[in-house]
């Protein structure tokens, strides 16, 4: 449905809004899709404008960065505002503390290189994930034994219904497990810059299976090296086949649950619950490789689902659907997807 938009109020261009905006280039699943308007946001008053075009025209706004955890329709009835926000410093906080923070439209991994290349540890095991700073916390990202959450201190967001600036502290973010109050929010809250505080005393975090054989005076440029390493040998290079990383989070049950599922790797959780491996899960039913349309299972990885050429929503929706339910059929777990739907 494309026609419900109002005559704006102001000049598009001036917003350097476009019309049937291609958001090809801006998912890393290379899926085509068109929002009906687009702009790339370059300063933080654009911001407020698409937000308010929004508002005036009836669209929903997303605000997007990278769009490496997004499933694209085909066609959205909406405005997209591809946040491209550039900026970044260091200081040092009273105690020795580092704090960096950088705007929204920063590359996150870029981002991470730099604070090494600077000589500051703290931020090395998150180093790789695709995407901006600015979605870093919606989704509290986290690998190889480390999560935003871990070094965050706060972040300036626009509140979309208030019309103004916010900052909010760490915790008031309720971050956890690939969660926080902005995914909750649903699109309310566009984070404009991220603050992060960094051990003065770095200590490397080697718990994760390919970092412990660091030898112990290591430094934090080779375990970022490491790091990345391990992420070129594990996961597709979504430049050369698209994907969206995870598709499924790893799902967490009753001890019951998992009890009934012989084999399984699970990760007991503080509340007695246990995280299982969803692409274990996945695997045992069988699904590596399997394909609907253009869209199929990485063949050695079974959380991953790439764009083998030419897939639609439609090719990824289908797939992600006969995984759910054949894992539900077989095992009565449910998954939840990761990457959000637009
Ligand atoms: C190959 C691959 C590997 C990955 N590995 C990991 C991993 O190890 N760990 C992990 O946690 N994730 C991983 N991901 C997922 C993804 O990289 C992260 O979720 C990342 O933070 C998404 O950033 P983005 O800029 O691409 O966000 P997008 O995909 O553009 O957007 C994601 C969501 O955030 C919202 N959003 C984006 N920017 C803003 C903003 N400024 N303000 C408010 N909302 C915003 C969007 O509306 C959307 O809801 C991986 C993805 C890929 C493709």
């Amino acid at each position: 449905m494309l026609n419900r938009v109002t005559t704006p109020k102001a000049p598009l261009d001036t917003m350097h809004l476009t019309q049937h905006f291609d958001l090809s280039a801006f998912n890393t699943m290379g899926l085509v899709s068109h929002a009906q308007f687009g702009a790339v946001i370059a300063e933080r008053r654009q911001v407020d404008e698409v937000a308010r075009f929004a508002t005036s025209s009836g669209l929903p706004a997303h605000f997007i960065g990278g769009g490496s955890n997004l499933v694209l329709r085909d066609e959205l009835a909406a405005i997209v505002g591809v946040m491209a926000i550039k900026g970044r410093n260091i200081e040092r906080g009273p105690d020795g503390t580092v704090i960096v923070t950088a705007q929204a439209g920063e590359d996150w991994s870029e981002f991470v290189g730099w604070t090494v290349s600077q000589g500051i540890g703290g931020l090395e095991n998150l180093a790789g994930i695709p995407g901006t700073v600015g979605a870093a916390p919606i989704q509290n990202i986290g690998a190889y034994g480390l999560e935003l959450a871990d070094r965050f201190q706060s972040l300036t967001a626009w509140d979309s219904v208030d019309h103004k600036e916010r900052v909010f502290e760490r915790d008031e973010c309720q971050f956890s497990y690939r969660q926080s109050l902005f995914k909750q929010a649903g699109g309310r809250f566009i984070v404009l810059d991220v603050t992060l505080a960094l051990p003065q005393e770095w200590v490397p975090v080697l718990s994760y299976a390919g970092l412990d054989n660091l030898p112990a005076d290591v430094d934090a440029a080779a375990v970022m090296e490491r790091v990345l390493a391990i992420r070129r040998s594990k996961l597709p290079d979504w430049h050369v086949l698209g994907n969206a990383g995870s598709f499924f989070h790893n799902p967490v049950v009753q001890p019951a649950v998992a009890d009934g599922i012989a084999g399984v790797p699970r990760y007991p959780q503080p509340d007695g619950r246990v995280k299982l491996s969803a692409a274990w899960l996945i695997d045992a039913c069988g699904l590596k490789g399997y394909q609907e349309g253009q869209a199929a299972v990485h063949k050695d990885h079974a959380l991953i689902i790439v764009n083998r050429g030419g897939a639609t929503y439609g090719d990824v929706h289908k797939l992600a659907s006969t995984i759910k339910h054949a894992v539900e059929e077989r095992f009565g777990v449910v998954l939840t997807q990761e990457p959000i739907e637009l």
